[in-house]
């Protein structure tokens, strides 16, 4: 599975790729350190008993809890010294994973939300969240009501059917987030605004980018899927100059790069032919991490009228990653 780190922090994943969903990045590393509680230097939470009648999705979840303890712990382990800035923020999330009893503690409080939304193709798709603390309940159930009206506008768009059969969010184990797979691991939301400041991406855009991931790797395509659903729920029309949220976009500027220039061609051309651009590149899969490829370039080219093409194609020489 490919995992979109889509963070304003240094991760590892993050080092080699773009770091491009908002706020500030990390600055030189240090030689924090953190040591698990327990002798020996190994969590080892033991597997609770997962009571019976719950959904296959959330059994498979739940079954999953210690082996993404293990992850997430690892990732906030080789984090923390890239992010000293952020070093209470990653202790705290530490502490709460190197509590032993954390798995049987989630199942036995059932820390966990169920929702649902209806793909196009009349199947339902469960957004399932599971959280580590009781004190995130109502903020993940809030995370999981983003989220639903999100997919039919992702599969409208692209007029295709969510890729995967069910969305899981482990939320707030870990600092930023990433996705992959239809699974998305979310800073919870406290946190995040509570270190960021108002000029933050919205953090329900974080998770509208990172579902959109799903269909889409690269980072500045996906960025207009995220803009166009975070404002579209939130009643704007597609007429992409009433979007109220758009990454600063400064519409029509020769500077304008990433985002910003798909802005400027869906303004150009107008949203029902960037749609279809977007499905005529979707073959492709732009991928990410990298810069548009001269084939995605000119897929995307030849779906526009020809009046339009040259001035499109410069903006797309501008996206970048
Ligand atoms: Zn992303």
């Amino acid at each position: 599975m490919t995992r979109r780190a889509c963070s304003a922090l240094l991760s590892a994943t993050a080092l080699a790729a773009t770091i491009s969903c908002g706020g500030s990045s990390a600055t030189a590393p240090t030689s924090a350190t953190t040591t698990p509680t327990n002798s020996g230097g190994i969590i080892v939470w033991p597997q609770p008993a997962i009571p019976p009648g719950l959904s296959s999705s959330l059994t498979t979840m739940l079954q999953g809890l210690t082996v993404y303890f293990a992850q997430a712990l690892t990732s906030l382990q080789t984090d923390l010294p890239r992010n000293p800035q952020l070093a209470s923020q990653f202790q705290a999330k530490i502490v709460i994973l190197q509590n032993e009893q954390l798995a049987v503690d989630i199942v036995n409080a059932h820390r966990w939300f169920e929702g649902q939304a209806t793909s196009t193709n009349a199947r339902v798709v469960p957004i399932i969240v599971v959280f580590p603390v009781e004190g995130m309940r109502v903020e993940a159930a809030d995370a999981v009501h983003a989220l639903e009206p999100t997919m039919p506008l992702l599969e409208r768009f692209y007029n295709l059917p969510l890729p995967v059969s069910v969305v899981r969010v482990w939320y707030g184990f870990v600092l930023g987030n990433s996705s992959g797979g239809g699974t998305i691991y979310s800073e919870d939301r406290s946190g995040y605004e509570l270190r960021t400041t108002s000029t933050r991406l919205p953090y329900d855009a974080i998770l509208t980018h990172e579902l959109g991931h799903t269909y889409m790797g690269h980072e500045s395509l996906n960025q207009f899927l995220e803009l166009y659903t975070y404002n579209a729920v939130r009643g704007a029309s597609t007429d992409v100059r009433s979007w109220s949220y758009t990454r600063s976009w400064s519409p029509g500027a020769p500077s304008n790069t990433g985002v910003s220039a798909l802005l400027d061609i869906c303004q150009l051309i107008g949203f029902d032919a960037m749609q279809t651009a977007y499905r005529a590149i979707y073959p492709l899969h732009p991928a990410y991490g990298a810069v548009l490829s001269p084939n995605v370039i000119d897929a995307f080219v030849a779906s526009v009228p020809l009046a339009q093409q040259p001035a499109v194609r410069a903006k797309l020489d501008s996206v970048g990653f």
